[in-house]
């Protein structure tokens, strides 16, 4: 009697449901890590590009008995990011992968990894918490007694 397992002939040869793939040169692995980056020049224009169709659209759309929709000013490159996928062949260090990359980094394809070669922004540092002395009469004296 055979025990073997059935295979369905199709088993194999189905495609690799859609998703990112590792964005080393030719690396076709599944992305294991992940990170950020800014966008080069001609990204932002294609993302700036797509902002403005969308505010011709609202403006089109408009009551024209109003007045026309204020809209904000226009998004800058400080208002995007990539992500940026990598097996982990192609990973940077953790440390790194906090941090968002310049629009230039080498990032999986780095000659040097698991180092970028880009110098990353520093994270913003955190609003200080405001803090207010309570009222004198809301103390209690320490070491008084
Ligand atoms: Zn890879
Ligand atoms: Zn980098």
């Amino acid at each position: 009697m055979d025990t073997a397992t059935p295979q369905s002939p199709l088993l194999g040869t189905l495609p690799q449901a859609p998703g990112p793939t590792c964005h080393g040169a030719a690396c076709r692995e599944r992305p294991l890590v992940q990170w950020r980056r800014r966008l080069t020049a001609a990204e932002l224009d294609v993302e700036l590009a797509i902002e403005q169709g969308r505010r011709d659209a609202r403006y089109a759309l408009r009551d024209v008995r109003k007045p026309p929709p204020i809209e904000g000013p226009m998004p800058t490159g400080h208002d995007y990011v990539h992500a940026v996928y990598a097996c982990g062949t192609h990973a940077i260090t953790i440390d790194s992968a906090a941090l968002v990359h310049e629009a230039t980094c080498a990032g999986p394809n780095s000659p040097t990894l698991p180092q970028c070669g880009c110098s990353p922004e520093a994270t913003p540092e955190p609003a200080p918490t405001p803090t207010q002395e309570l009222p004198a009469h809301w103390t209690t004296a320490v070491g008084s007694g």
